[in-house]
C-alpha cells in the first residue's frame, strides 16, 4: 500500500453524472471506489486515497480485513439466513459479546441505526403504555441530535431541516444539548424517555460537558424515565472506549448501535435490560434480516477486534496524535472529539475543503453546517495519521 506515497500533484476528477436509474438523493463526490486496504481507497482509475472517514464511521477495521474477510465469505459459504424463526448461532455469539462489554443483558437485532431507534422508541412506548398506564406519553430529544431516517427516528431528530416536508410526526419536545438545567426544566413524571447521543455526531462533533449525562441519568431516575444513548456512530470503539458513554460512567436503559458494528456489513441493534427487553413479546417487534447469520458472523469479528487488549488504548492514542495535528493545521479553530471521532469547526462550510481534500487523496467529511469531520478507521497507524496529516495540510 502507498503509505509512503505522497501524491500532492492533486488528482484531477472530472465530474461523474448522477446514473439515470438512480433516486437522486445523494451529492456524490467524483469518485468511484473500487477496492481498499486498510486505510486506503483505490478508485476505478487507480488512484489511492486515505481513508479518513470510514464511510462515515462504518469500516472500523479499515478494508480488506483478513479476518473478517475470511469470517465473512466463511459464513456466506455455510449460510447466509434462516429468519429468527429459527435459532441463529452467530446471532446468540454476537448478543453475548455485546452484553459481555455493556451494561445490557438483552439485545434485538435490526440492519441499521434507524431501525436500533425505532426499537428504543418501541420499548419507551411500551414502558409508557404498559408498565405506566399511559401516564407517560413524552418524548424528550436533543436540538442538533440525528437519529435516523425512518418516521419514528426522524421525529426523534433535532434538526428541523431534516423534518421539512414530512409533517405531521410523532410529537417530540427538543431541548438544547448538553444543557442540564434545559432539562431538568422540560423533565416531569409524563416522560417515558430522553433520547441522546453521549456526543453529538452528526450535529458538529459536539461533545458534552462533563457531568451532563450524568446529570440525565439522575433526572431520568427521578421521574422514572428511560435514557437511551444513541450510540450508532459513537459506539463500537470509535471514541476509544467500547462505548462513549462509558467515559462519563453512566449507563442507559437502551443503547443503539449501527454502523461500525458489521465492519460493513449492514447490521443494528438495540441494547437493553432484561426487564426491558422482556417487554418485547412474540409479536410485538420484528426483523426479517435482523441480526441473520452473515450480519452477526462479521459483528462477531469486529467485537473480538475490539475487545482484544490494546486495541482501544490504540485508538486513543491515534485521536490524540490527531487532534493534536490538527490544531496545527488549523491554529485558532476548535478541534473536538474523543478518540478516532474528531472535528474542526472551521466557522465556513466544510464542503470546498472536503472537495480539495479528496483531490489530494484524501477523503474526509462534514458534519453540522461548518465542521469538518475525521473518522478514520480505527486500524490506522501512527505513520498514517502523520500522512492524513501532511495531505490534509496540502489541501487547505
Ligand atoms: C448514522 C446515524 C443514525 C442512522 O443510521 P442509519 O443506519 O443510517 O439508519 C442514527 N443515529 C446516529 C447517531 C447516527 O450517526
Amino acid at each position: 500500500m502507498p503509505a509512503t506515497m505522497r501524491t500532492f500533484a492533486a488528482y484531477d476528477l472530472p465530474t461523474i453524472a448522477p446514473h439515470p436509474h438512480l433516486v437522486q438523493n445523494y451529492r456524490r463526490s467524483d469518485v468511484r471506489f473500487v477496492s481498499g486496504t486498510g486505510s486506503w481507497l483505490r478508485d476505478d482509475a487507480g488512484r489511492d486515497y486515505l481513508d479518513a472517514l470510514s464511510g462515515i464511521a462504518v469500516n472500523a477495521l479499515g478494508h480488506g480485513h483478513p479476518e473478517l474477510t475470511a469470517a465473512i465469505a466463511a459464513q456466506a459459504g455455510r449460510l447466509l439466513h434462516t429468519s429468527n424463526l429459527f435459532h441463529v448461532g452467530p446471532q446468540e455469539e454476537l448478543a453475548e459479546l455485546l452484553c459481555a462489554h455493556s451494561f445490557a443483558q438483552r439485545v434485538f437485532f435490526g440492519n441499521s441505526g434507524a431501525e436500533a431507534n425505532e426499537a428504543a422508541l418501541k420499548i419507551v412506548r411500551l414502558w409508557g403504555n404498559q408498565v405506566h398506564g399511559g401516564r407517560k406519553t413524552r418524548v424528550i430529544a436533543a436540538q442538533g441530535s440525528f437519529h435516523g431516517r425512518t418516521i419514528g427516528a426522524l421525529s426523534l431528530t433535532g434538526n428541523p431541516h431534516y423534518h421539512e416536508g414530512f409533517a405531521p410526526l410523532p410529537p417530540v419536545q427538543f431541548v438544547p444539548y448538553g444543557d442540564a438545567a434545559a432539562l431538568t426544566a422540560a423533565m416531569g413524571d409524563d416522560v417515558a424517555g430522553v433520547f441522546l447521543e453521549p456526543l453529538q455526531g452528526e450535529g458538529g462533533v459536539i461533545v458534552p460537558p462533563a457531568g451532563y449525562l450524568a446529570q440525565a441519568r439522575a433526572l431520568c431516575d427521578r421521574h422514572r424515565a428511560l435514557l437511551c444513548f444513541d450510540e450508532v456512530q459513537v459506539g463500537t470503539g470509535r471514541t476509544g472506549k467500547m462505548y462513549c458513554h462509558q467515559w462519563d460512567g453512566v449507563a442507559p436503559d437502551c443503547m443503539s448501535l449501527a454502523k461500525a458494528l458489521g465492519g460493513g456489513v449492514p447490521i443494528g441493534a438495540m441494547l437493553t435490560t432484561a426487564e426491558l427487553g422482556a417487554l418485547f413479546k412474540p409479536g410485538t417487534h420484528a426483523s426479517t434480516f435482523g441480526g441473520n447469520h452473515l450480519a452477526c458472523a462479521a459483528g462477531v469479528v469486529v467485537m473480538k477486534t475490539l475487545a482484544a487488549p490494546g486495541f482501544l488504548d490504540q485508538v486513543v492514542a491515534r485521536g490524540e496524535q490527531l487532534q493534536a495535528g490538527l490544531k496545527k493545521i488549523f491554529p485558532g479553530k476548535a478541534v473536538r472529539g474523543r478518540g478516532l471521532l474528531v472535528g474542526v469547526d472551521l466557522n465556513e462550510a466544510p464542503g470546498p475543503l472536503v472537495q480539495r481534500a479528496l483531490r489530494q487523496g484524501l477523503v474526509v467529511g462534514s458534519a453540522g453546517t461548518t465542521v469538518l469531520r475525521l473518522a478514520p478507521p480505527l486500524i490506522i497507524t501512527a505513520a498514517e495519521i502523520d500522512e492524513l496529516l501532511a495531505r490534509l495540510a496540502a489541501a487547505e
